[in-house]
């Protein structure tokens, strides 16, 4: 329902600010590894999504099957040499259109060969029309302690527009119903920027939102993906896009009210109530391995990506033939130094040099070092003592993707 790939967001390198307590988490350990599954079933489609997903929902039982063959194949990468699954995500498409026999199974193959942290993060993603009180106890039962809810808007005419299957008023009871269940961790999606939206409106989203007090939102700006109705819309004017000074306002009104209500703002587009940020999309960006299974789906070893094709058909008769269904792609040096980069200023802990230096030398740092010096004068990059930590300051974030240009291997 929203971008693995976080170099997608529209946002990419606008970080706002940073909180100190991010700066305390820990580098990753990679003693977990996270594990992704992609479910690509939707019942219909909203007209802005350019994501693997389908609405052949009459082919959900053959893709749970081949799901758990894959899941049987790959169980040794888990266990060689990260030894445990820390976080579970099943993400879409829509996951909560699998039936519950479905999504048991799922998670039965996952239990019986993947050796899983009694303490796991286990999220599901739902949309807000398939909750109800059975749904919601349902995936308790199965064994989610986290459910992210796409949302995305609180405004009727706008979910209308894109063609969302709920209204504001199901998503409200969604969360209501997913507390009363017992759900302890819920985060909830909004986009912004979407068209016709006025900052008011956007302001009174996030404050909707607030009121919900979900553990975590995750926010992103509307993109125009080619190949989708949406842009369709925009090509033949019926749209228009949103300026990029109202979208701008729009994120500043985000940040200022999340921040005000206690969340604590620890990537560009994540916000979370103290200390429940999402375990499972912080491995994407504090290089933790992590193994995608499903059409579409990517993978991270620490050393390659793997991307399965986005393809039910070629996935299913690949998986029942024993034939390939996916690529591969060695990461050089240069390209891990490139996405630490990218990918440490874009969070809140920021990019520690002394770090840097250990995993790519020191003629790399003092490079950074070298290129960050005028950005550092001019105040639009931040060195915090001990560390010494890099990170973008407010001023930073509107020329970011200059400035990270400006740091990337020479
Ligand atoms: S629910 Fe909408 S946005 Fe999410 S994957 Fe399906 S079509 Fe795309």
């Amino acid at each position: 329902m929203k971008p693995v790939d976080p170099q997608s967001d529209r946002f990419f390198f606008f970080y706002h600010r940073h909180s100190s307590t991010g700066s305390n988490q820990p580098e990753p350990t990679h003693t977990m590894s996270g594990l992704y599954i992609h479910i690509p079933f939707c019942k219909s489609r909203c007209i802005y999504c350019d994501f693997f997903s389908t609405t052949m929902l009459e082919r959900r039982a053959e893709y749970v099957d081949a799901l758990c063959t894959e899941l049987h194949e790959r169980r040794t990468e888990a266990k060689t040499p990260h030894h445990t699954i820390g976080t579970i995500y099943i993400g879409g498409g829509t996951p909560t259109q699998l039936s519950p026999e479905q999504t048991s199974q799922i998670m039965q193959a996952i239990r019986h060969d993947y050796d899983v942290d009694p303490d796991a993060e286990i999220t599901i993603e739902a949309n807000p029309s398939d909750i109800t009180p059975d749904t919601a106890h349902q995936l308790l039962d199965t064994g989610f302690n986290r459910v992210s809810l796409g949302i995305q808007t609180f405004d009727n005419h706008l979910l209308h527009l894109i063609n969302r299957r709920h209204d504001a008023k199901t998503a409200i009871e969604a969360v209501h119903t997913l507390r009363q269940a017992g759900f302890s961790n819920i985060s909830i999606d909004l986009i912004y920027a979407l068209p016709r939206q006025t900052t008011p409106q956007w302001a009174a989203d996030v404050q909707q939102a607030i009121n919900l007090q979900p553990e975590h939102i995750s926010a992103y700006a509307l993109m125009y993906e080619e190949h989708t109705q949406l842009y369709q819309m925009l090509q033949k004017k019926q749209i228009e896009e949103t300026d990029e000074e109202t979208a701008l306002s729009m994120y500043r009104h985000l940040c200022n009210q999340l921040r005000d209500a206690g969340y604590h703002h620890y990537e560009i587009s994540n916000f979370s109530q103290p200390g429940r940020h999402s375990r499972h999309n912080s491995n994407y960006w504090n290089d933790t391995p992590y193994i995608g299974i499903g059409a579409g789906a990517h993978s991270y070893d620490g050393n390659s990506r793997r991307q399965n094709l986005p393809h039910l058909d070629t996935y299913i008769h690949a998986i029942r033939n024993h034939t390939t269904y996916y690529e591969t792609e060695q990461l050089t040096t240069t390209d891990k130094f490139n996405e630490t980069l990218m990918t440490r200023l874009r969070t809140s802990q920021g990019l520690n040099l002394n770090h840097l230096e250990q995993r790519f030398g020191t003629q790399l740092r003092q490079y950074v070092e070298q290129q960050a010096k005028p950005y550092i004068e001019s105040r639009k990059l931040h060195i915090d003592l001990p560390g010494p930590t890099l990170r973008l300051t407010e001023d930073g974030i509107f020329t970011s993707n200059d400035i990270i240009a400006t740091l990337l291997a020479p």
